[in-house]
């Protein structure tokens, strides 16, 4: 099959990645598109789980077959969605005990099965862990489409089970002079510029989300520049190499950690002030300040 994912932007090489692993006669059992809300995961779901229930022998999705039809009406039979965006509660462990029987039955009417779960940074470990069961046997013709706003909101052992996209977005806030500040004065002596910095965060959460999505990208950047690469995605030389320069590669790791989990906690609705204080203290402890 050859993937179509026209006017699809997910940044980077991420159409290009999954253009390759679509291909031919094979198709990836479980895949996870990992990308903050608004970056467009929920959409590239449904376009994979489309292409996935296309008749079309060209490129799919087709958009005018009975697959893409119902697909588009959201009436696919062969389509089973469990939305953990709109609800966090949406995986306890029965759904995904029904979910792993339905995945034996044969398809209805497309050539596969297509499960889309979206929004599993939400689930519990005992849910995680009945997933996995699955995912380690899966069954013929079935596809797992999972989006997580971070692939570390997940077990190891899930993760290591799951092909991962990252899709970058276009949401990124264009002014980094805040983000520059903050990831500078982690190098700084004492923790006050940091707080400070901070706390012009707390009031609002779409900017604490932008900034933290970029100290994200500043460390990531600075991580690959201190192991030997030359691949930076934020494209601020100067704070990077600021960063790479001073730090080690296991403080930078921690960092990444560190950022990454205070996203997940802002995205599961964290008081900010709290979520503001403990990252500052993740920060310093990484740099080993
Ligand atoms: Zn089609």
């Amino acid at each position: 099959m050859k993937l179509r994912l026209d006017g699809f932007n997910g940044g980077g090489d991420v159409c290009r990645r999954l253009s390759f692993a679509f291909s031919g006669n094979r198709m990836p059992h479980a895949i996870l598109l990992e990308g903050e809300q608004g970056s467009g995961t929920e959409r590239l779901a449904a376009l994979l789980a489309q292409a996935a229930v296309c008749l079309s022998h060209g490129n799919r999705p087709c958009g005018h077959c009975e697959g893409c039809v119902k697909a588009q009406a959201g009436s696919h039979p062969d389509i089973i969605t469990v939305d953990g965006e709109k609800d966090p509660r949406a995986f306890p462990v029965d759904t995904i005990r029904r979910i792993r029987s339905e995945a034996y039955i044969r398809p209805n009417e497309a050539p596969c099965k297509v499960f889309v779960m979206l929004g599993v940074q939400n689930m519990s470990e005992v849910s995680q862990n009945a997933l996995l069961k699955i995912l380690e046997e899966p069954p013929e013709n079935v596809i797992f489409i999972l989006t997580a706003v971070s692939a570390a909101a997940l077990l190891p052992t899930v993760r290591s089970r799951l092909q991962v996209f990252h899709v970058a977005g276009e949401s990124l806030p264009a002014d980094w002079s805040l983000a520059e500040r903050l990831a500078r004065s982690v190098l700084s002596p004492g923790g006050a510029d940091l707080l400070f910095g901070l706390a012009e965060l707390v009031k609002d959460r779409g900017t604490f989300r932008g900034v933290l999505k970029q100290l994200l990208l500043l460390f990531r950047d600075a991580l690959v520049q201190r192991s030997g690469g030359k691949a930076l995605i934020s494209g601020r030389e100067e704070t990077v190499n600021m960063l790479s320069g001073g730090l080690t590669r296991r403080s930078l790791m921690r960092m990444v950690e560190e950022t990454e989990t205070a996203r997940n906690a802002l995205e599961q609705n964290a008081n900010t002030a709290l979520l503001s204080a403990v990252y500052c203290a993740g920060l310093r402890y990484s740099a080993g300040r």
